[in-house]
């Protein structure tokens, strides 16, 4: 049951029990993964992209069973009606230092693709031991870049998704759910 103020014609799409069953079995395999890539005294660096990744963060690190550590960056993407191409801003960057280190990717939806992979050539760019994506939403069909994600919660292709650390305009984070709205 969600608390929060619903907006206007929402459909719900995921209950807060499906979200949670899937993160559950997601922090699992996630760990079962690192496990063995991990040597003694390895922290993975599990990097949150601000500000819709913090919910699904704060699950998926709580249902892990590796050593770990948390940074968030903030990025915003907009496009440049212009030039018809999209740009990518780091409104807030890493505080931790990344080469050699195992990074984990968290954002809370992949839809064209454009924000991670700008972050992800980013993050290449420091030499990390290794990087991988975990998202929580994957609109794949809407995707305009090869994007390699390692871990998906959902495969939706319901229109706009708010709840969940989803906004539209700022509001709706806190919801439980996923819902879809008219766009
Ligand atoms: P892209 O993959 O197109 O570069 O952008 C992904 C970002 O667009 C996400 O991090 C999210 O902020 C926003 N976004 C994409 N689809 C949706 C959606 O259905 N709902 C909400 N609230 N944000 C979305
Ligand atoms: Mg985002």
């Amino acid at each position: 049951m969600d608390y929060g103020h619903l907006p206007d014609k929402a459909t719900l799409i995921l209950s807060e029990n499906e979200i949670s069953q899937r993160v559950r079995a997601l922090g699992s395999l996630i760990s079962f993964d690192y496990h063995s890539v991990l040597k003694k005294d390895d922290l993975l660096l599990v990097i949150g992209v601000l500000n819709g990744a913090f919910v699904f963060m704060a699950d998926l690190i709580r249902e892990m069973s590796v050593a770990l550590e948390v940074d968030f960056v903030r990025l915003s993407s907009y496009s440049d009606s212009k030039t018809s191409s999209s740009q990518v801003v780091m409104l807030k960057g890493l505080e931790r230092e990344i080469k050699d280190r195992h990074v984990l990717v968290v954002e809370d939806i992949a839809d064209c693709g454009l924000t991670l992979a700008w972050f992800v050539d980013h993050l290449k760019s420091r030499q990390p031991a290794s990087i991988k994506l975990a998202v929580a939403f994957d609109k794949k069909s809407r995707r305009q870049i090869d994007l390699n994600l390692d871990y998906v919660g959902f495969e939706l292709d319901e229109g706009f998704l708010v709840g969940y650390g989803l906004d539209a305009a700022r509001r709706y984070r806190e919801l439980k759910g996923i819902y879809s709205i008219e766009d």
